[in-house]
């Protein structure tokens, strides 16, 4: 495996620009597909936000426009990224920024919830890189503004999300407005039946490169579990952030209005807060994440979607406020934390209704999260109820109606050290990568 960036043989001014960023090692994921993507290849990634994907993508494409010169197609572009959400399609255009600063680099990023006219005078005499979410480029295409006919790089990024998202049909329609002959990239944390065939219709012959799978991924996060009612779901947030080892972190609830009334209870209490959920406007949510990355804003509060995006190295610890029903869920939202090979906190709240969805959680990362038991709010109820989930609402929200039915599952005992949560302890182990193709 190769463990350094020279080896990977990058054009010298994206050589100079990692150097700057201070990357000295490529991060599994980068080290397995690089030299894949140099080659041209297709490539199948299966990667979590956190493991450096964006670079893995990046820096081959940047690579390949400086050996390639050649003028963008006028409304068009050379590579194009799709990805699920504003924040994270910003984020990847800024990355590119980054990595392209010693090189003339036009680019553009492409999102909906904000005026079309900048974006379509951005394009209008084509750029080299487009990131964009599936659903405005599509509109854009429909008006005429865009046209993808000369593409010759395309990337799926979380393509698992944008699938969850609903977006099947807005990817499929793109890609049969791009040539046929291009380089394609699909990278997903998960592997669902629905994404290998989405990655059987869209790449030829793809190099396979999977990072260790999240189960594994996430031991780098020290994870515990406070079992409390949903009434004191508050007070015990509080008394988890106003903790001189929380620097920053991100508290997840699953509504948006529950997410608006945290971040004002903490805001009250002397912790500067902010919400960022789907209702927000674009100018709202990019203030919140400025105040986040500066430090002025110690706790983000945040519902799944809108986190999707957060790509914050320092966040030290995630809180969630509720457990998701889903496990996938649980962890992604816990890979916001132990970034860029730093340490992380995860501590959940699990009221009576979510103690069945922490079973599955556990199932899924395949061990126990540690009880912590020793604080005001611990409830025996809680850690002891065999409530059935309670059924989603189509509308993302919590239906109620789940009472009642059958026990589920076996009752676990209580365990774990009840150690509060933020004591150091446990090991800081990078994932490795391996090339299955
Ligand atoms: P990503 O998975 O693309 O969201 O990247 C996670 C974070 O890791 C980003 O903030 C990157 O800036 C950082 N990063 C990516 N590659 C490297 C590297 N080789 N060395 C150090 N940090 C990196």
């Amino acid at each position: 495996m190769t463990t350094t960036f020279a080896e990977l043989k990058l054009a010298e001014p994206i050589q100079r620009a990692l150097a700057e960023e201070g990357y000295t090692t490529p991060t599994p994921i980068q080290a397995g597909s690089i030299p894949y993507l140099l080659e041209g290849r297709d490539l199948l990634g299966l990667a979590q936000t956190g493991t450096g994907k964006t670079a893995a993508f990046a820096l081959p494409i940047l690579n390949h426009l400086l050996n390639n010169p050649r003028r963008a197609p006028a409304k068009g572009a050379r590579a194009l990224v799709l990805a699920p959400t504003r924040e994270l399609a910003a984020q990847i255009d800024d990355s590119f920024k980054a990595y392209a600063r010693h090189m003339k680099l036009k680019h553009a990023v492409i999102f909906g919830g904000v005026g079309q006219g900048r974006q379509v005078d951005a394009m209008r005499h084509g750029v080299d890189v487009l990131t964009a979410a599936p659903g405005r480029l599509l509109d854009l295409i429909g008006q005429g503004h865009i046209d993808l006919s000369g593409l010759e790089i395309l990337v799926l990024d979380e393509a698992d999300r944008m699938l969850d998202m609903g977006f099947v049909r807005d990817i499929r329609r793109i890609v049969a407005l791009l040539p046929k002959e291009r380089q394609t990239l699909l990278f997903s944390a998960t592997m669902p039946k629905s994404i290998e065939d989405l990655a059987h219709s869209l790449l030829r012959d793809p190099a396979k490169v999977e990072v260790t799978p999240p189960s594994s991924t996430v031991d780098r996060i020290r994870q515990a579990v406070m079992f409390v009612e949903s009434e004191n779901k508050k007070a015990a947030t509080l008394l988890l952030v106003d903790n001189p080892k929380v620097v920053r972190a991100v508290v997840f609830t699953l509504m948006k209005h529950e997410a608006n009334k945290v971040s004002e209870f903490l805001n009250k209490n002397g912790i500067v807060s902010e919400a960022i959920h789907g209702n927000k406007s674009q100018g709202a949510r990019e203030r919140a994440m400025k105040g986040f990355r500066d430090g002025s804003v110690k706790v983000l509060v945040a519902t799944d979607i809108a986190a999707r995006g957060i790509d914050v190295d320092d966040v030290s610890h995630v809180f969630n406020y509720d457990l998701p029903n889903v496990p996938e869920s649980y962890v992604h939202r816990i890979g916001r934390t132990a970034r860029a090979g730093r340490e992380g906190w995860a501590v959940s709240l699990c009221d009576p209704e979510q103690r069945a969805w922490l079973r599955d959680i556990e199932k899924t990362i395949g061990k126990p999260v540690a009880v912590v038991t020793d604080h005001p709010y611990h409830s025996e109820a809680a850690q002891n109820s065999t409530l059935r989930p309670p059924v989603l609402g189509g509308g993302g929200g919590r239906g109620r109606g789940g009472r009642g039915g059958p026990p589920a599952g076996q009752r676990n005992g209580p365990r774990g050290n009840g150690r509060p949560p933020g004591a150091p302890g446990g090991g800081n182990r990078r994932s490795g990568a391996r090339r299955v193709a």
